[in-house]
């Protein structure tokens, strides 16, 4: 016979005295009934969860042990629902090493509020099913839904995003490795820009661009450079003072000419 796991059904437990009575037996899941019921019909118990099923499956109403009609023909056992709750059991848990051992009564308190084996949903909210014995260690150390502080700019958030690009790219004290080739310096991102500015590893342009050396060196290789570019230099400035010149003695006679025009 089907077991009644997924909608409820009869207690799937391990007696500690023993098989139980066979008249505590719910007759459709075969476990020992939850919530039960007596049929008027033939006095067999069946779960009050297997009789909604079956009512509900509309396939007739009858008693699956006699046959007979169960319309309103059955009412809740006390006196099994007693017994059955003194029922003797051992924790869910045992395989997972509860010593627990109670009565079905006892055995939600102890497995909602006690159990150190059952596992428990994170407080948190991460959707992690947890061990209730490690749930504090959980909710400090690993839940990715825990409030730490940035390990560099020191801001609160939850771990999951402190500790990813949702907060890493906006983060200002990001130690990030400079990108000039030779320079190992970890600089916070914050700063990236003006380190740049002094990084003697940083490419720059030759400071006689603007007479035409268009030689780019790292920053460190400036100096050395100009003193060995003096020459250069010199005859790329003389070249340009020339230049200059002649446009400006072009320019003169220019001026000349539309003065001697009017
Ligand atoms: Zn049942
Ligand atoms: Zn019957
Ligand atoms: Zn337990
Ligand atoms: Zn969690
Ligand atoms: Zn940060
Ligand atoms: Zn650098
Ligand atoms: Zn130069």
């Amino acid at each position: 016979m089907a077991t009644c796991d997924d909608y409820g059904g009869g207690y799937d437990f391990k007696f500690a005295d023993g098989d139980p009575p066979d008249e505590y037996q719910c007759h459709i899941c075969t476990l020992v009934a939850r919530d039960p019921q007596q049929v008027s019909c033939c006095s067999n118990i069946y779960c009050e969860s297997c009789l909604d099923t079956l009512k509900e499956k509309g396939q007739g109403f009858i008693c699956p042990t006699c046959r007979s009609s169960l319309e309103g023909k059955y009412f809740k056992d006390g006196r099994a629902e007693r017994g059955i709750k003194s029922l003797k059991v051992y924790c869910t848990n045992t395989d997972s090493g509860c010593q627990w051992m109670g009565t079905i009564k006892d055995i939600d308190t102890h497995l909602n509020n006690s159990c150190t084996y059952q596992l428990v949903p994170c407080t948190n909210g991460c959707g992690e099913k947890i061990r209730r014995s490690t749930l504090k260690k959980h909710l400090t150390d690993n839940c990715p839904e825990r409030i730490v502080n940035c390990q560099y700019c020191n801001r609160k958030g939850r771990y999951r995003l402190i500790t990813s690009s949702c907060h890493f790219d906006d983060c200002p004290d990001l130690l990030i490795h400079c990108s000039n080739e030779g320079c190992n310096e970890k600089i916070p991102q914050h700063s990236l820009e003006s380190h740049n500015e002094t990084c003697l590893k940083a490419i720059i342009p030759c400071e006689y661009n603007t007479v035409g050396c268009n030689f780019t060196m790292k920053r460190e290789e400036r100096d050395k450079h100009n003193e060995e570019s003096i020459k250069h230099h010199l005859d790329i400035a003389m070249k340009k003072i020339d230049a200059l010149q002649l446009t400006n003695q072009v320019f003169k006679l220019n001026e000349y000419t539309e003065k001697k025009k009017r």
